[in-house]
């Protein structure tokens, strides 16, 4: 019969740092909670190697004192709960006492911390779960804690660590996880000597945005705040029409808590899908509050994941504050558009505003709809042919060439006149359609783009009237390098010159040249971020996005012959509704509206 043991504490220890140890971002994560509940106002953290040979998280906060601090590495010592009930209403965020130990059991691991009422400090080196050594130490008040070659003793764990770039970036993203949720804090995260961001205690969690996710995505939030039966919504969501290519920007906190929650992202989804382009995610900060009695946190080893007790009215309350604010927002779209109704476009696969084409049957001409005769294409066609002399009405070029079931739809538009450069009426069989020329462009220019990334063709460069210098790390040098086809493919003119510069010497012609080092400086960002090659056409396709959302874009106004053009390459797009960010380029005031406004049958 085999004995039955108990385990030495440290085999113990290894065994739970199985649970709560995955990855140097999850040491990080344990480190950075242990100093918010040590009422730290400043937290610092440095990483080398994507963190697996050297982690240190630093802290001001109340320190141990030499007892506290090796009574804090033994198993289920905590300070935070002391009996059972406790559990029920926890507010910091460590309580189990594990994670010091766990992770002293599987690195090499110094801690040097000192309170306030003490004049010095003490280290203590755990290497492998084995004390090494206690000593007193001259140490500001505070704690820090470095962990060196995380995973050396257990080989097993070691391989399942992923490239340093990968794991660079989820200490990057956890960072900026607690950042967000602690404004307060100063924060500060390094990578070996070079700073990745530095932020002050701030106020608003809008300057915190700024400062580490930097200005582009802060410009593209807008405030949200609601609040119905004892559940709080605040923080900050995409305008309507921004969007991105990952769920990287979709963070969620509970009480504070950074957390994962399907309730959360599907309500998200649920309330932008008309307001952002299939497969493209909606960037929003949110934090949500309530009775910590109404979540269950204690599903999982790192609490990440959460459950709500009553899901249904977290979510209808999250799908309606999300939904009003994105009205009110967006107010300008639906006054200006007489308010719009949404249909489902098959092949954007989404709700887009409704176009009323003074219902589709009547495309079937000359047939009876509803009671209401319709005029024929071709007869509409030749009457205006005969009664019009000259040039007052101009006819869009080819539209015999035009096939297919939208294409049929547009083909016998006739342009009658532009307004004030951009809104353009044009005359067809249905009725009166009145088309956003600079909505159009933008869609048009958009799929133009979008032809080209997917035909692989290389896109035409413009030159900079100045080369800008972009001085990278071996991160980011890396990254460009693995990229650098590809972006020149898109229309970059990219040189080496020297050790870790390059020159940026011309950019696609779609894209702005002030907009040029922007590119590649985000670029990058997103390759740290997912430690790799990021999608370049879906990233191109962003920036050209955010370009045509920008109040500056130069296109101003536009010629007659520009905007037929324009209605003609717009008739060619797979969507011809709206433009890239779901604004509608033109609508239609069918002649049945006509008659009933004029009580009258044509
Ligand atoms: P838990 O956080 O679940 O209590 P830990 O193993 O993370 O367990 O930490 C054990 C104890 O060590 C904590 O309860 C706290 O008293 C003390 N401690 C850990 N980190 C710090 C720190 N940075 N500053 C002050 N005390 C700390
Ligand atoms: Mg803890």
């Amino acid at each position: 019969m085999p004995k039955i043991r108990i385990l030495e504490d440290r085999v113990a220890n290894q065994i739970s740092a199985g649970e709560v140890v995955e990855r140097p971002a999850s040491v990080a994560k344990e480190l950075i909670e242990n100093s918010i509940d040590a009422q730290a106002t400043k937290i610092e953290i440095e990483f080398r190697n994507g963190g697996k040979s050297y982690l240190r998280v630093e802290d001001n906060g109340c320190g141990m004192h030499t007892d506290q601090a090796l009574l804090s590495l033994e198993r289920h010592a905590t300070s935070k709960i002391r009996k059972a009930s406790d559990l029920n209403e926890i507010r910091s965020f460590g309580f189990r006492g594990e994670a010091l130990p766990s992770i002293a059991s599987v690195s090499r691991f110094t801690m040097r911390t000192r309170s306030s009422f003490r004049d010095e400090g003490n280290e203590l080196l755990i290497n492998g779960g084995r004390l090494v050594h206690v000593k007193e130490c001259g140490m500001p008040k505070g704690t820090r804690v470095e962990v060196a070659h995380l995973f050396n003793s257990v080989p097993g764990r070691r391989k399942f660590l992923k490239t340093e770039n990968t794991e660079a970036s989820h200490l990057i993203h956890l960072t900026k996880l607690y950042a967000l949720a602690h404004s307060q804090i100063s924060f500060s995260l390094m990578e070996g000597s070079r700073t990745l961001f530095r932020s002050p205690a701030c106020e608003r969690v809008e300057d915190r945005v700024r400062e580490i996710f930097g200005k582009g995505l802060a410009e593209a939030l807008t405030p949200i705040s609601a609040n119905s039966q004892g559940i709080e919504l605040d923080g900050l969501v995409g305008k309507p029409g921004y969007s991105r290519s990952t769920r990287k920007e979709m963070i969620f906190f509970v009480n504070n808590r950074p957390v994962e929650s399907k309730t959360i992202s599907y309500s998200v989804l649920e309330a932008y899908h008309t307001f952002s382009p299939k497969g493209r995610f909606p960037p929003a900060i949110l934090f949500v509050s309530m009775d910590p009695e109404l979540i269950d946190v204690n599903v999982h080893p790192s609490k990440r994941e959460i459950r709500f007790r009553n899901e249904s009215q977290v979510r209808s309350f999250l799908v309606e504050s999300l939904l009003s604010h994105n009205r009110d927002f967006s107010g300008v779209v639906e006054k200006g558009f007489d308010k719009p109704d949404l249909e489902m476009d098959h092949i954007a696969g989404k709700m887009v505003p409704k176009v009323d084409l003074g219902a589709s049957e009547t495309y079937k001409f000359d047939q009876s709809v509803n009671g209401l005769k319709t005029v024929s294409a071709d007869s509409m066609f030749s009457k205006t042919t005969q009664s019009t002399s000259g040039d007052s009405f101009k006819f869009l070029d080819n539209p015999g060439k035009i096939a297919g079931k939208r294409e049929e739809i547009n083909s016998d538009w006739r342009f009658l006149n532009l307004s004030k450069g951009v809104f353009a009426i044009f005359i067809t069989p249905q009725g009166i359609v009145y088309l956003h020329a600079k909505a159009a462009y933008e869609r048009v220019r958009f799929e133009q783009l979008e032809n080209a990334l997917q035909a692989n063709d290389s896109c035409d460069s413009q030159k900079l009237l100045l080369s800008e210098a972009l001085e990278l790390d071996a991160v980011d040098r890396a990254n460009l390098e693995a990229s650098l086809k590809d972006l020149r493919k898109l229309g970059f003119i990219i040189e080496e010159f020297g050790r870790n510069f390059y020159r940026l010497d011309g950019c696609p012609a779609w894209l702005e040249p002030d907009e040029a080092r922007l590119f590649v400086e985000d670029f990058l960002e997103i390759a740290r971020e997912e430690g790799g090659r990021p999608q370049i056409n879906q990233f191109a396709k962003d920036a050209l996005i955010r370009q045509t959302s920008t109040p500056t874009e130069k296109k101003g106004s536009f010629s007659d012959e520009e905007v037929i053009r324009l209605a003609n390459q717009l008739m060619k797009c797979k969507n011809p509704y709206t433009c890239p960010n779901g604004k509608p380029t033109f609508f239609e005031t069918p002649y049945r509206d006509f008659e009933t406004r004029f009580k009258r049958e044509l």
